[in-house]
């Protein structure tokens, strides 16, 4: 994770009042937070001492009630244990990196629900400019450019996606 920490669109608390994320349908969703080799330092105890990835770099789930829940998210209040050292992935959403034959794009996605609520809205476009500059910083794109088995072809869920920008990362 870069040093530069990046600013959150959607709120603490609504988060952490919201059970949409961190649990997923299938055990292989895409949405899974999926590590890249410059992505790891923070979990580096982890990764070392623990079951914590799978052999694509996927965080591994934990099946219950039908569903397959994050192992680090705290069922009963939202909360991520590794809030401090989260994958990159899990800090940028609800915005995606999402992996195309020859770049890698930023969407935002749809099903957010504060995301839901934002659009169109002057928060929303202020915080998409916030990102164009993120983006364009020398560190992150050496980060990214170190990073790229993070990056997911998210084609299949194209109607919940919202095209922002192209990173020309490839
Ligand atoms: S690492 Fe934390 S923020 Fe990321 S999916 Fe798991 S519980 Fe959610």
């Amino acid at each position: 994770m870069p040093e530069l920490s990046l600013k959150q669109f959607v709120p603490s608390e609504v988060c952490l009042k919201c059970d949409g994320c961190c649990r997923y349908k299938e055990a292989d969703s895409a949405w899974r937070p999926k590590l890249g080799a410059g992505d790891k330092a923070g979990l580096a105890d982890l990764i070392t001492a623990g079951d914590v990835l799978d052999a694509q770099g996927y965080v591994k789930t934990i099946q219950s009630c039908g569903k397959h829940f994050c192992q680090f998210l705290n069922g009963g209040d939202n909360t991520c244990s590794i809030y401090t050292k989260r994958p990159f992935e899990c800090s940028l959403y609800p915005f995606i990196l999402a992996k195309t034959p020859d770049t890698v794009k930023v969407y935002a996605h749809l099903s957010c629900p504060y995301v839901q609520d934002h659009l169109p809205h002057v928060q929303f476009d202020a915080y998409v400019a916030y990102l164009k500059e993120f983006f364009h910083q020398a560190d992150i794109r050496e980060f990214l450019s170190r990073n790229k088995a993070m990056f997911h072809d998210y084609s299949l869920y194209a109607p919940e996606l919202l095209y922002l920008f192209d990173l020309s990362l490839l």
